[in-house]
């Protein structure tokens, strides 16, 4: 329960939640590079990309579901929105919790 993300999850630390269900939370990034900037992220604790094993494919594949019914809900469809997972800290992940970035009116010099 020491991952940010978890604490996230547990509702012990604040964030601004904006959808979730049993499988998947959403938030705002802290920290935005787009006028919409939020992170789906998977309640259970995954650290990275390198520890996904077989059974978590549906809970992965999720993750796109989730953006592409987001983007429908916030008319994000049209002008269109980035989806990025970060692994490793060589590929820039900061947090060590499985997470998608979905960013609109993303900026291109910080994207
Ligand atoms: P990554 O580099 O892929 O691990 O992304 C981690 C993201 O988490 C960064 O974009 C941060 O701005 C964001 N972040 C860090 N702390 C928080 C927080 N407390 N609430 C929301 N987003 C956060
Ligand atoms: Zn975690």
């Amino acid at each position: 329960m020491s991952c940010l993300f978890c604490r996230i999850i547990a509702k012990t630390q604040p964030a601004d939640i904006v959808y979730e269900d049993d499988d998947l939370i959403v938030f705002k990034d802290i920290n935005p590079r787009g006028s919409t900037h939020v992170l789906l992220t998977p309640k259970e604790h995954i650290a990275t990309v390198n520890d996904m094993e077989d059974h978590h494919a549906l809970l992965f594949g999720k993750l796109f579901a989730t953006a592409k019914k987001l983007a429908e809900a916030w008319s994000l469809v049209e002008p269109g929105y980035r989806l990025t997972v970060n692994v490793g800290r060589g590929g820039g992940q900061i947090i060590d919790h499985v997470h998608m970035h979905m960013v609109s009116g993303w900026q291109r010099r910080r994207a």
